[in-house]
C-alpha cells in the first residue's frame, strides 16, 4: 500500500536516515517497513524558534497500519485527465500571442495535442532580450518592444522566479512545474512550499522550452507583434501581425498586462472588458542579514536566504497594507516598455546572494478611485499612468529610480541623497510623497513602521524606499465565458494575467494550460463533426 504522512518535524537539511526513523516514529512500524520513501513536500517552520522544517512524504508501506495514527493517509492520485493527440485537420493553425508563462504553457499544450500552434512575440528570445534589458538598466536605453516586460519569458523573465501558488488545483501546478524541471528547472521546486528558480535559471531554461515547443511541430516568431484582429461575424479569422496578415480562427492572446495597446486595440473591436481593483506602492530595501537574524536568529547557510510576508489591518485613513514579491538576497530594478513612463520590480539570482532584501510594499486600488466603470474598462490604466509618469520625472528622466530614505519619507522631507551600498545604481534621491496618490501616501506612512517592527531587529534607518510600484496585477479583466473564449468574439481566448486571470508566474502558466485544454477541446470536437456520420 501506498502511503502519505504528513507534518513530520525534521531539522533542515535533513538526511535520508533521519527522515526514515521519523516517518517510522510516525506510524509507530520499524524503518524496514517502508520502501521507497521520499520527500513530496517541505517547508521551513521558523514561528518563534530555531528553524525546522515541516515534511510530507510517501512510501510504500508493507504489513498493517496501527490504529489512531494521525497525519497518515493512502494516496490517492488525483491526475489530470489524459491529453489526446489529434491530427490538425487541413484549417488555420492556432495563433498564441505573447511567450510569457501563459502564452509558452498554452503554445506548448496545444503542440503536445498536434496542433502546430504559431507563437508570436513582439519581443526578442530571451538571450538578445537580457543583453538589452542590461543596457537599459546601465544607461537608460530603452527598446519599447523589447525590454524588461516584453520579450521572450514574459514580464517574470527578470524576477525572482518565485514559484509559489495558493491554487488548490495540484494536479495543474504539478504539471506546469514538470514542464519547467522537463527544461532544466532543479527538482527540487517539486517539493518545496516556497520554490523559487531565480532570474539566471530561468533565462536558461526558457530557450529549452522554446526548443521543446519547436520539436513537437510548434513555431516561434520574435520581432512579431500582433496589431489588429480581423473579424468576420463576431469571429476570429485572422490577425495583422506586424503589418502582415495571417489566417486564423484561434487566438490565445496572453499579451499580460503591460500591453496597453493591445486593451486599445480590443476596445476599438468592441471585445468586452471590465475594470478590476489592482494594488500599487513602493518598493523598500533593506539588509538581508537583518531580515535572516528576524526571521531565523541568524544565517542558516543549508535554507539559503529567509523572506517576509506582512500585512497589516485598514486603521483610520489608512488602507490595509500587505508586501507582495518579496525578492531575498535580490535586486530592486527600474522596469519601462513605454517612453517616459517608469516603474520598479525585484529580482533575484538562484543563489540569492546580494546583500539586500526587497519587497513591495501595496495599498489596494478600488475601482472607484480611478472612475472604473463599464465605459470605461481601462481607468485604471490611465491611474497607474500618471504615477508611473510622475515616477520617471522624479527620477531625472532618464530611467533613474526615485529612491528616498524611509526615514526622511516618515518625516515629509525630500531625501538629499541615498546610502552608497544599494542594490540599484541608478537611483536619484527624491520625494516619494509628491508621486504617491494621497491615500497610497497615507496608508504606507501609517503602516510601514508597524509592519517592519514585526521584524525584530530591522532598523528603519537603514531602509530605503524605491518609487513606484504600479503593476503588481492588471486593472483590466478580459471577459471570457466558461469554454474560455470572449463572449464577445468567438475564437477569442483572453489568457493569464493580461486578461485579469491570473497573477504570478505560476497561476498566469496553469491558465495557459486551462486555455489550451479549451482549445484542444473545440479541435477535438470539430475533428469529430468533420469525420460526419
Ligand atoms: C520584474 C518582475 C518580477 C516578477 N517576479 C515574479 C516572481 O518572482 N514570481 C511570480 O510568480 N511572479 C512574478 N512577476 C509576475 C509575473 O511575471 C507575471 O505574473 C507573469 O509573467 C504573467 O504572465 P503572462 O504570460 O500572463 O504575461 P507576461 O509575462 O506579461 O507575458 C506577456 C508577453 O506578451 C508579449 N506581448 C505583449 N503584447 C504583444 C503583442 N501585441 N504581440 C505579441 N506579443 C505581445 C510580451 O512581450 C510578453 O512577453 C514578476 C513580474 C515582474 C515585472
Amino acid at each position: 500500500m501506498n502511503i502519505r504522512i504528513h507534518q513530520l518535524d525534521l531539522p533542515p537539511g535533513y538526511t535520508a536516515d533521519q527522515l526514515a526513523k521519523a516517518a517510522a516514529k510516525a506510524l509507530r512500524c520499524p524503518p524496514s517497513a517502508l520502501k521507497k520513501l521520499k520527500t513530496t513536500r517541505r517547508s521551513i517552520d521558523a514561528r518563534g524558534r530555531a528553524p525546522r522544517m515541516t515534511v510530507s512524504a510517501e512510501a510504500e508501506f508493507t504489513g498493517r497500519l496501527a490504529t489512531g495514527l494521525r497525519n497518515v493517509e493512502p494516496v490517492s492520485d488525483s491526475a489530470l485527465p489524459p491529453r489526446p493527440s489529434l491530427r490538425a485537420c487541413g484549417g488555420p493553425r492556432p495563433l498564441v500571442v505573447g511567450a510569457g508563462p501563459a502564452g509558452l504553457m498554452a503554445a506548448f499544450s496545444l503542440a503536445e495535442a498536434g496542433l502546430k500552434p504559431i507563437l508570436i512575440e513582439r519581443g526578442e528570445p530571451a538571450e538578445q532580450r537580457t543583453r538589452r534589458v542590461e543596457a537599459f538598466w546601465k544607461n537608460g536605453e530603452l527598446n519599447t518592444e523589447s525590454n524588461v516586460l516584453f520579450g521572450e519569458g514574459g514580464a517574470g523573465l527578470f524576477s525572482d522566479g518565485k514559484l509559489t501558488s495558493r491554487s488548490k488545483d495540484r494536479p495543474r501546478v504539478r504539471r506546469f512545474l514538470e514542464i519547467l524541471v522537463q527544461c532544466g528547472a532543479p527538482p527540487d521546486i517539486l517539493i518545496d512550499a516556497e520554490p523559487h528558480l531565480g532570474s539566471d535559471t530561468l533565462v536558461a531554461l526558457v530557450p529549452e522550452l522554446r526548443r521543446r515547443l519547436q520539436t513537437l511541430g510548434g513555431e516561434i516568431r520574435f520581432g512579431a507583434r500582433l496589431d489588429q484582429l480581423d473579424i468576420e461575424n463576431g469571429a476570429v479569422r485572422g490577425a495583422m501581425i506586424s503589418s502582415q496578415p495571417m489566417r486564423t480562427d484561434t487566438c490565445v492572446l496572453a499579451t499580460g498586462h503591460s500591453a496597453r495597446d493591445v486593451y486599445a486595440m480590443l476596445a476599438r473591436h468592441g471585445v468586452p472588458m471590465e475594470a478590476k481593483p489592482f494594488a500599487v506602492g513602493v518598493r523598500l530595501e533593506i539588509p538581508q542579514h537583518r531580515i535572516d537574524t528576524a526571521q531565523w536568529g541568524g544565517p542558516v547557510p543549508v535554507l539559503g536566504k529567509a523572506s517576509f510576508r506582512l500585512t497589516r489591518r485598514e486603521e483610520g485613513v489608512a488602507r490595509p497594507c500587505y508586501t507582495f514579491c518579496m525578492c531575498p538576497g535580490g535586486v530592486v530594478m527600474a522596469c519601462a516598455s513605454s517612453n517616459g513612463l517608469l516603474t520598479t520590480n525585484g529580482m533575484s539570482l538562484s543563489r540569492r546572494d546580494q546583500p539586500f532584501g526587497n519587497a513591495a510594499f501595496l495599498a489596494p486600488v478600488n475601482c472607484r478611485d480611478f472612475g472604473g466603470s463599464a465605459s470605461d474598462p481601462q481607468a485604471g490604466i490611465a491611474f497607474q499612468r500618471r504615477m508611473e509618469a510622475a515616477a520617471f520625472a522624479a527620477g531625472g528622466s532618464d530611467y533613474s529610480l526615485p529612491a528616498q530614505r524611509l526615514t526622511d519619507y516618515l518625516e515629509g522631507t525630500p531625501s538629499k541623497d541615498v546610502p552608497t551600498e544599494r542594490s540599484f545604481a541608478r537611483a536619484r534621491p527624491s520625494d516619494l510623497r509628491g508621486l504617491l496618490p494621497e491615500f497610497v501616501d497615507q496608508t504606507l506612512r501609517s503602516a510601514i513602521p508597524k509592519m517592519l517592527r514585526s521584524l525584530r531587529g530591522v532598523r528603519i534607518e537603514e531602509a530605503l524606499l524605491y518609487a513606484a510600484e504600479t503593476r503588481s496585477s492588471s486593472p483590466v479583466r478580459v471577459v471570457r465565458d466558461d469554454n474560455g473564449q470572449s463572449p464577445g468574439l468567438r475564437g477569442l481566448y483572453p489568457c493569464g494575467e493580461g486578461a485579469g486571470y491570473a497573477g504570478g508566474i505560476v497561476s498566469s502558466g496553469m491558465d495557459g494550460l486551462r486555455i489550451a485544454e479549451s482549445v484542444i477541446a473545440r479541435f477535438a470536437h470539430n475533428n469529430e463533426e468533420n469525420k460526419g456520420p
